[in-house]
Order: C-alpha cells, then sequence, then structure tokens
C-alpha cells in the first residue's frame, strides 16, 4: 500500500517577500510546486494537496513573545518606529508589507502539515513554504519572521507526540529549533551544516548539546568549508539515522534547505543534486523505521531560487510519493520555459547534474 502523502500549496505566501534585492526569493517556492505539478505528482493517487490558513496568535505564541508578534504586526503594517530590537531593519530582515500576515501562513502551512500526519492520518507532509528556521522566540533573524519549524514542533507536543526528531540539512545551523528546545527533553535536533566559523549563524558547534534533562538531545555537526557529495553523505550516513533511531520519535520533522548547492550564492558547500536524491531515501526509510512513517518535511534556505531550489525540493517529494525512481530526468519543457522566462537566463534540463569539480 503506497504512503498518503499530503502537498500543503499556498500561493498566497507570495507576499512573504522582502524585496527584490533580497536572496530569499518567493519565486522559489512557487517554482517548486509548478514544477511538481508539471511533474503530475500533486495528480498520483496518493498524494492529496492541502490547504493551508494563516496561523493565529495563539499558535504562533507557542514560541514566539506576544510583543514579538504584536510588533512584527505593526511594523509591516506601517507604523513608524524602532524595531531593531526585534530583528528588524535594514540587512537580512528588512520590514516588508504584511510581514505578520506572511509569517503567520508559513507557519500556518507547516502546523498544517503536521496536522495532516498527527490527526489526518497522513503517513508524509511536505510544505515548501517553511523551513524558516532563525527565527528566536522574541527576536527576527537570517531572513526568518517566525520559525514555522519550532512552532510546529511545539504544536505537535501539544496535541500528545511524545517525542519529535528534528533533521535540519540547511548549509546553515538551525539555531531556532536547537535554542528554542534547549532544555526540552522530549525534542531531539539534528543539524548538519557548515561550519559557523565560516558562516551566520556563527552556532552549531559539538559543544552544545542541550541543557538539563535535555543533555544530549541536540546534536551538531559543522562542516568546513568546500565539503561536496561523498563526505556530505558519509557524515550525514554515520550520524543521523543512529540518533533518530536511538530516540525513537512519535513523528520526524524535517528541514530541507538547499543552499548547501555547489552554486549557492550564500554559502560554501558543495553539493549537487544526487545527495539530495541520497538524502531523500535515507530519511524517508528513517521515517518509516524509526517514527511509523511520521514524515513531516519543510522548505529552507536556497538561493538559486529557480535552477536548484524547484528541482531539489522535486526530487524530495517525488520520494516521500515514492514516485522518485519512476520520475523522468529531463524535466517537463513548460516549466522550463517559465523559469527561463522568470530567471531571465537559462536553467538546468535535468534533475540529476554532474558533481561539482
Ligand atoms: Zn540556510
Amino acid at each position: 500500500m503506497s504512503d498518503r502523502v499530503g502537498l500543503v500549496v499556498c500561493p498566497e505566501v507570495r507576499i512573504y517577500d522582502h524585496g527584490p534585492q533580497h536572496p530569499l526569493r518567493p519565486d522559489r517556492v512557487l517554482l517548486t510546486w509548478d514544477l511538481i505539478r508539471a511533474y503530475g505528482l500533486d495528480a498520483a493517487s496518493n498524494v492529496h494537496v492541502l490547504r493551508a490558513e494563516p496561523a493565529a496568535d495563539d499558535v504562533i505564541g507557542l514560541v514566539h513573545t506576544p510583543q514579538f508578534i504584536d510588533a512584527t504586526r505593526r511594523a509591516g503594517q506601517g507604523e513608524e518606529g524602532d524595531f531593531s530590537r526585534f530583528g528588524y531593519g535594514p540587512g537580512d530582515n528588512p520590514i516588508f508589507p504584511r510581514m505578520h500576515e506572511a509569517g503567520a501562513l508559513v507557519v500556518g502551512a507547516s502546523v498544517a502539515a503536521a496536522r495532516a500526519v498527527w490527526e489526518e492520518g497522513f503517513d508524509h507532509a511536505f510544505s515548501a513554504a517553511g523551513g524558516l528556521h532563525h527565527a528566536m522566540p522574541a527576536r527576527a533573524s537570517g531572513f526568518c519572521v517566525y520559525d514555522d519549524p519550532a512552532v510546529a514542533i511545539a504544536w505537535l507536543l501539544g496535541r500528545g507526540a511524545g517525542r519529535v526528531a528534528y533533521v535540519d540539512v540547511d548549509v546553515h545551523h538551525g539555531d531556532g529549533p536547537q535554542a528554542i528546545f534547549y532544555a526540552e527533553p522530549r525534542v531531539l535536533t539534528v543539524s548538519i551544516h557548515e561550519s559557523g566559523e565560516y558562516l551566520f549563524p556563527g552556532t552549531g558547534f559539538p559543544e552544545e548539546r542541550g541543557a538539563g534533562a535535555a543533555e544530549g538531545t541536540k546534536v551538531n555537526v559543522p562542516l568546513p568549508p568546500g565539503t561536496g557529495d561523498a563526505a556530505w553523505l558519509a557524515a550525514f550516513r554515520e550520524v543521523v539515522p543512529a540518533r533518530v533511531r536511538e530516540f525513537r520519535p512519535d513523528v520526524l520533522v524535517t528541514q530541507l534547505g538547499c543552499d548547501t548547492h555547489a552554486t549557492d550564492p550564500l554559502a560554501h558547500l558543495r553539493l549537487t543534486t544526487g545527495a539530495y536524491r541520497e538524502a531523500a531515501k535515507i530519511l524517508h526509510a528513517l521515517a518509516h523505521e524509526a517514527a511509523g512513517g511520521r514524515w513531516v518535511a519543510t522548505g529552507g534556505g536556497g538561493y538559486q531560487w529557480a535552477r536548484v531550489v524547484p528541482r531539489a525540493w522535486t526530487i524530495y517529494f517525488a520520494e516521500m510519493a515514492g514516485a522518485l525512481d519512476g520520475l523522468p530526468d529531463e524535466l517537463p519543457e513548460g516549466w522550463i520555459e517559465e523559469a527561463e522566462f522568470r530567471l531571465r537566463g537559462p536553467v538546468p534540463t535535468t534533475l540529476s547534474e554532474e558533481p561539482a569539480p
């Protein structure tokens, strides 16, 4: 019996937009849904498209302070003032219109994925709009307004999940969920990333292991710049399955950032889509083996918004839907045209690619 899989789609998320100069482009999520559709993955008999509503303040409040939510709302409505103590201002987190509504929708989408898996009988669910893992309880950070992975985890704990395992493959350390659950023994966080010696947010070292009863439940694998597919997969295989199995979670939550790619403009690892294919297979098998098949996945970083992100997340979703092996390597013509029109430049025409030199 094939898995029952949910795909959370909410085009309104295009309002999560810091402006044309900002590296985090909403197009990356929109083009991902377009590619999944172009491949017909959303029409598969075991795939259900799920809608999402903006999360209410009490849900966002599972992680974030009322003062921060209020400030985010006021700043996004254009209120004058200094919001720098909430992380807003020039640089990574410029204020943009409807910032609260945008952040609340991203949270709503990740919670919709968690609800589908925990309460609606889905095995797996994917929200490409999510993965904003740098936001802290009282501060925006690293392009992230509200920390949707952390809220989804807190929501699961609130709905009776005994243990949740969080695996973060973004090139940047998953500092938000780690900090938010640092003293929470019911949450395992495993982050594999480029070392904080070289990259934002500058944390994520092995000695960050959790506090109190939670000591040992926070795991970090920092990697040197230039790390490619083989070394990354070796480290991933060495750490992730064993730690998740040992933790025996009720749900596996994964952040699938692909700014690890060799061509990503913001970081220095050298992965290719070949590594994403392998990671997808390992995580899928692990979800079934260690978490009763319950797998909630979000997007994350990825700044080659047309050339890499849609292909990477389509690979992950196709694996979730049990369709990866049969998926044509050649991308659908219509999608290539659309992506090249938006990018005003060429995009790769296959899912696979040569290993990075
Ligand atoms: Zn990132």
